[in-house]
Parts: C-alpha cells; structure tokens; sequence
C-alpha cells in the first residue's frame, strides 16, 4: 500500500519540518566596508531565499558564500545542546569589514517528502533509492 497521509499525525505520514530563517545584517564594533546596510535582510523559504517587498533586492556575494553552508543546517530541528542551535552570528570574511549576519529562525513550515524529492522513503517499494546509494558507494571505494 502506497497511500500517505499529508498533515496527519500517524506512522504513513510524509511530512517534515523546516524552520523559516531570516538573515539580517547586524552591526558589531568595527565599520562596515562592504555594502552592507544594517536592518537589511532576506528570508529562507524552503529553498527559496527571499527578499522583502520595498526592501533592497541584492546581497553582497562573499558574506552570501560564506552564510549559504550554514541555511540548510540552520533549517532543520538540532539538538538544544548543538552550536548550531544556539550560535546565530555569522562574520563577513572581509577581515577589515565590521558587517555582521544574523541567522533567526522565525518560523517553522511543513513540507510533504513527495513534493520535494522523487527520492522514496526507505520501506517505500521501490529500487531506486537503493540502486543510487549502491552505486555513489561504489565510486568512493
Ligand atoms: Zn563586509
């Protein structure tokens, strides 16, 4: 039986969580040399980054390098005892640039696994998963 329940509270269900980010430029001690404005942000939807309407649409690049490894992490439920839970500060990689990024977690969204991946569930029939595993598996040996 292949049915799931979306939204609902039993063991079919292929629902998960992700937590809404907003990351906004903060001050710190030292000035800003890059453009960068503080109070400026951009939310993290899913895997949509999103500018505020009426805000600035653009981003610095090397503080975005920098900042991206860390939304996917940040999205997701950790451990309260994890750095990743609690720090929330991330510094622009200019060592002369004062500019400062806040990763806030404002809300949580619920997704269907269905509707983000043609990757089954494990117990789900179906080959593939395992073919693609066995197969990035052997390439590394
Ligand atoms: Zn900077």
């Amino acid at each position: 039986m292949n049915i799931k329940a979306i939204g609902g509270s039993n063991d079919v269900s292929d629902v998960f969580d992700l937590y809404d980010l907003r990351v906004k430029v903060v001050a710190s001690e030292k000035p800003m040399v890059c453009d960068h404005q503080v109070g400026e942000y951009f939310d993290v939807i899913g895997e949509m980054i999103v500018f505020p309407e009426g805000g600035r649409n653009s981003f610095t690049l090397y503080p975005l390098a920098a900042i991206l490894p860390l939304l996917p992490a940040k999205q997701r439920i950790t451990n309260k005892n994890d750095w990743m839970t609690t720090d929330a500060v991330v510094a622009c990689p200019d060592p002369h640039c004062g500019g400062r990024f806040h990763i806030a977690r404002i809300a949580t969204r619920s997704f269907s696994h269905a509707e983000t991946t043609v990757v089954p569930l494990p117990g789900d029939s179906d080959e593939t998963n395992e073919s693609v595993l066995t197969d990035a598996h052997s390439t590394t040996d």
